[in-house]
C-alpha cells in the first residue's frame, strides 16, 4: 500500500482514551470552538486512515510530568506497527531528561514529541541545551509543537524567533514545526522562517487563514520541508486532506508532502 503519511496525531490507551479526549476538549473550549473527531482510541484511528486512503499516522505523546515516561514508552512500544509510527515524550523537567532521550533511541522509535505549553517551557531556554544536544547527537526526529496555542494564554514560548535560536545552536537538530510553521503566528513564520529549511507540517492551520496565504507559504518553502499532518483527533483525517487538495498545489508537490517527504525523514538515520 502506497498511501499518504500522517506526521501528526494523537491516541490515547483504551481505557484512558475517552476520558483524556474529553477532559482536553474541555480544556480548548474555554478559548476556542474545537472538536474531537474520534474517542482517541487506535482503532478508531485506523479506522479514519482506512477511511481517508492515509496508510501511517505519527502518533503524539505528550508526558505533561516526568514520571509519565515509563508508562508512556512502554505503551509506544506495544502500539508500534506498520502503520502506526509512535513518538513518545519526556519532559524536559525529568532529570533522567539526557538518559531518556538515549533510551528512546535504543528502544527503536523514530522520534519524540514534546509540547511547551502542556510541558510549561520556551524552546530557547538554556537548561534544554543538553537534552536538544542528546536528541541532535542521537537523530531523533523532534516533534515541536510551535505557535500558539488554543487552550493557553499568548505566551511566546515557541515563536518563529525562538525557532531560529534553536537551530542556531543545533543547526542539525531534525526538528519538524507544527502548523504551517507556527500555529497563529503566520505573519511571523513568513519574516523569519519562509524559504528556510526547516519542516513544517500543515495541521491545524489551512482553515485558519485564507487560502492564498497558506498557498504563498507552502510554495515559498523548500519543498522537501512541508509535511502532511492532520492533528486527528481535533481534526477529521479527510477534511484535512480535502483542505490541502483544495490548495492545488500540482501533483508533484502533493506527492512530496503527503508521503514523500515524511518517508525520507522516517527513513533516513
Ligand atoms: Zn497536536
Amino acid at each position: 500500500m502506497q498511501g499518504i503519511i500522517d506526521f501528526h496525531t494523537h491516541a490515547f490507551p483504551d481505557p484512558l482514551a475517552e476520558r483524556a479526549v474529553q477532559l482536553l476538549l474541555e480544556e480548548g473550549r474555554k478559548k476556542y470552538d474545537v472538536h474531537a473527531y474520534l474517542d482517541g482510541r487506535i482503532s478508531s484511528l485506523l479506522t479514519s486512515m482506512d477511511r481517508s486512503g492515509i496508510e501511517k499516522s505519527v502518533i503524539c505523546s505528550i508526558a505533561t510530568k516526568p514520571s509519565q515516561f515509563d508508562p508512556i514508552v512502554k505503551w509506544s512500544k506495544q502500539i508500534m506497527s506498520d502503520r502506526i509510527i509512535p513518538f513518545p515524550s519526556l519532559h524536559p523537567e525529568s532529570p533522567d531528561a539526557v538518559e531518556q532521550v538515549r533510551q528512546i533511541r535504543a528502544e527503536g522509535f523514530k522520534g519524540v514529541k514534546f509540547h511547551p505549553y502542556y510541558q510549561d517551557f520556551s524552546i530557547d531556554e538554556k537548561r534544554l541545551f543538553p537534552m536538544y544536544e542528546e536528541l541532535q547527537k542521537q537523530r531523533l526526529i523532534v516533534v515541536m509543537h510551535t505557535g500558539f496555542d488554543l487552550a493557553f494564554e499568548r505566551d511566546r514560548k515557541c515563536d518563529p524567533e525562538k525557532i531560529l535560536r534553536v537551530l542556531d545552536s543545533f543547526p542539525d537538530l531534525r526538528l519538524v514545526t507544527t502548523h504551517l510553521g507556527a500555529w497563529e503566528d503566520w505573519d511571523e513564520v513568513e519574516r523569519h522562517l519562509s524559504g528556510k529549511k526547516i519542516y513544517m507540517e500543515i495541521s491545524f492551520s489551512l482553515d485558519c487563514m485564507p487560502m492564498e496565504t497558506a498557498r504563498r507559504i507552502i510554495m515559498k518553502h523548500p519543498k522537501d520541508h512541508i509535511l502532511f499532518g492532520t492533528d486527528s483527533p481535533w481534526a477529521d483525517q479527510a477534511d484535512a486532506l480535502a483542505l490541502l487538495k483544495n490548495l492545488e498545489l500540482g501533483q508533484e508537490m502533493e506527492n512530496l508532502v503527503l508521503r514523500k517527504n515524511a518517508l525520507n525523514l522516517l527513513t533516513a538515520a
